[in-house]
């Protein structure tokens, strides 16, 4: 209830000046079910650059959506004018909205009928569409004709799947069957969009019957790499996922049941960050060297901590274990050195020391050199290094 009642000013102010505002949006759906709330979303009868004018302190966001961003007390609230989205092409959202004074065509043009709640700054709830009752019945439906409304934008099939999952809702009949109609349309939507969606599906305490559902009603065939792969989905539903905590590892835990030929190009596909795409990408490498043998000193080293505790997450998620992070933490943290740099010599010592010239020797050297470190063979001393060089007759 705090981030209503300190967002409350906010339309009492709007209020002030004769336009209407109301609390809409997820946030409204999180109240009437208990569950802590994140953004406070407000949408008013005010055209953008009258709430520009009334907030001086404010970002224009998103204009051409009709969305300014308020500051107030330090905190920031979307603040977006009521709008229909009349014309959809392509199965698409629109690109261009028309701003509207009424609060009811704002709320029909919302996806779920959970979703299409407004409510007031004193808490009055003004739901034309049965949201509540929706909420009530734990029931994921569109407001108004589902096939129409996934024609006009094809996204809102994920986002009802998504919602199966972080609400742990379930698609109406109608809803579900809509869906098995029309997945087909997924193809028009941009990846960026749906990989927003999906994340968020696969991060949801209801990813099991979500994946279950994109097996089920033929979305998992309009996903780039995962066309032919509607089974391999499904039997993702038997892992463990209640260990997995970010992103990474859930695409890691996915990619494992999905097997594609080539993850690297999957995930770039999937238009992730590089960052994102490495990080998965070396999980998928570790877990291939666990299967080989345990945790051992040279992969804890190479991997490095971060990737080494994900590791043990989709480990344990495969596996149906409890993760023992305490354990691979203390391993890594007994490792000799975490990174060449912790070496006690450098390649400009190796180069002193033995008179030689540089080249493609010395790398090989090194490497070796800092695998018997990492594995307890030799000291990390300059002289148990000389020593070591003498031995390999490089001394
Ligand atoms: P979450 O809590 O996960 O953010 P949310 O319902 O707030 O869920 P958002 O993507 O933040 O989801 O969207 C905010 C609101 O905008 C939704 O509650 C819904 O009313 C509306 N909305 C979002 N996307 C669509 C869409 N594709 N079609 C129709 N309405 C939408
Ligand atoms: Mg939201």
């Amino acid at each position: 209830m705090q981030p209503f009642k300190h967002a409350a000013a906010i339309i009492e102010k709007l209020e002030k000046h004769g336009f209407e505002a109301y609390f809409v949006g997820g946030s409204v759906r999180d109240f009437i079910i208990g569950k802590p709330i994140s953004d406070v979303d407000i949408a008013t009868s005010a055209l953008p650059n009258e709430v520009m004018r009334i907030f001086p302190h404010h970002v224009p966001i998103g204009l051409e959506h009709g969305t300014v961003l308020v500051l107030y007390e330090g905190i920031s609230y979307e603040v977006t004018t009521f709008r229909m989205e009349a014309e959809y092409d392509d199965f698409r959202r629109p690109s261009h909205v028309s701003f509207v004074r009424s609060l009811e065509e704002d709320l029909k043009r919302r996806d779920f009928t959970m979703n299409a709640i407004a409510m007031t700054a004193n808490g009055d709830m003004i739901d034309s569409f049965g949201g509540q009752e929706a909420i009530h019945r734990k029931q994921i439906q569109t407001v108004g004709n589902p096939d129409e409304r996934f024609r006009e934008d094809a996204l809102r099939m994920m986002r009802g799947v998504r919602f199966v999952s972080t609400l742990g809702f379930h698609l109406s009949d109608e809803t579900k069957q809509a869906i098995q109609e029309h997945a087909g349309l997924l193809v028009h939507i941009a990846i960026e969009r749906i990989a927003v969606e999906f994340e968020k599906l696969l991060l949801g305490e209801g990813v099991r019957q979500a994946l279950l559902l994109l097996a089920e009603t033929d979305l998992y065939a309009y996903l780039p790499y995962f066309e032919k792969k509607g089974e391999q989905i499904a039997s993702a539903a038997m892992y463990n996922w209640d260990v997995i905590q970010s992103s990474e590892e859930a695409w890691a835990l996915l990619l494992r049941a999905v097997k594609p030929e080539n993850a690297d190009a999957l995930l770039k596909n999937w238009k992730l960050s590089n960052k994102k795409v490495h990080t998965i990408t070396s999980i998928l490498h570790c877990l291939v060297q666990l299967e080989k043998s345990e945790w051992n000193d040279m992969l804890l080293y190479q991997s490095g901590e971060e990737i080494s505790i994900m590791t043990e997450r989709v480990v344990s998620a495969l596996q149906g274990e409890r993760p023992s992070i305490e354990h691979v933490h203390s391993l890594y943290k007994k490792l000799p050195i975490h990174s060449r740099k912790d070496l006690a010599v450098t390649g400009t010592d190796l180069l002193q020391w033995t008179g030689k010239q540089g080249g493609p020797w010395l790398a090989a050297a090194l490497g070796q050199l800092e695998r018997e470190v990492v594995c307890g063979r030799l000291a990390n001393s300059k002289e148990s290094v000389k020593e070591w060089l003498k031995q390999c007759n490089l001394l």
